[in-house]
């Protein structure tokens, strides 16, 4: 293969335009086709493949994306630095629509989707005590308060398992527990990027409250999409910036994430 890429984008289809001389890779994968072709190409020096979370034409929902097949498709790429722009619900009354959350944790709250590559031949035990790349984590939150958006350090992301929203009393119990913002796509993309020993960083814009925050009648679907269009331009160039601050070479833990386990198959 001579297509090859460093750094991976999962994001929404408004990404497209990031990648300069771009070309489209049809992968298939022991998993199945990816979401979509990869489009590969270049942000500034940067070699990057993007594949766009939901399908270019929007059909998978989140419960339904080929998360393992994304993955794997952007590791056999040669990816191994991953940033996952993702539109999320705020748990917090001081972080309002348009504030940028890099989360240092995560809570799964999502239910039946295959979240490992190691279910045969063995357990492959992998640990992610801290789910996120630190520097990848570093980078984003540079980037995003040089930029003026905003930015949290840190916080906890739940991932439901969707396709509705939160009901009022587990929006209001997941703020109860100090966590800090809602999505239905962070899982199980970021534990996956683990066990290919891949840094994976989120980088959540707030939509919207989520149902407990404030009173009203909760989010609805046309909102967060109204808004996430809205901020398309600024997140692409967010995204394009933080790309290119990203290290070159990891002194980062990812990347050790696999010593000393032995592996039922070969990673690509
Ligand atoms: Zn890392």
């Amino acid at each position: 293969m001579v297509t090859r890429a460093d750094i991976g984008v999962i994001g929404g289809s408004g990404f497209y335009s990031l990648l300069d001389d771009a070309e489209e890779v049809e992968l298939a994968t022991p998993y199945g086709p990816p979401s979509d072709v990869v489009t590969v190409g270049r942000i500034g020096s940067r070699s990057v493949a993007f594949i766009p979370r939901h399908g270019r034409d929007h059909r998978f929902p989140p419960h339904r994306i080929p998360y393992r097949a994304n993955l794997w498709a952007l590791r056999s790429l040669g990816v191994r630095q991953v940033l996952a722009p993702s539109a999320v619900g705020s748990l917090r009354a001081e972080y309002g629509p348009g504030a940028i959350v890099v989360p240092d944790q995560l809570v799964d709250r999502t239910s039946g989707r295959p979240q490992t590559y190691y279910d045969i031949d063995g357990a492959v035990h992998v640990s992610f005590a801290d789910p996120y790349c630190p520097s990848g984590r570093a980078t984003a939150v540079a980037t995003a308060r040089a930029g003026d958006w905003a930015t949290v350090d840190g916080g906890t992301l739940v991932v439901i398992e969707g396709p509705r929203f939160s009901t009022r009393a587990e929006s209001q119990w997941f703020a109860s527990n100090g966590w800090s913002i809602v999505g239905m796509t962070g899982f199980p993309e970021a534990i996956l990027a683990r066990e290919l020993a891949l840094c994976y960083t989120s980088v959540s814009l707030v939509t919207d409250h989520d149902a407990g925050v404030e009173a009203g009648q909760g989010v609805t679907h046309d909102e967060v999409l109204e808004f996430f269009a809205q901020n398309v331009t600024r997140m692409r160039t967010l995204i394009s910036e933080t790309v290119q601050s990203l290290p070159e070479e990891r002194t980062c833990p990812c990347g050790s994430a696999l010593d000393g386990i032995k592996l039922p198959f070969e990673l690509p």
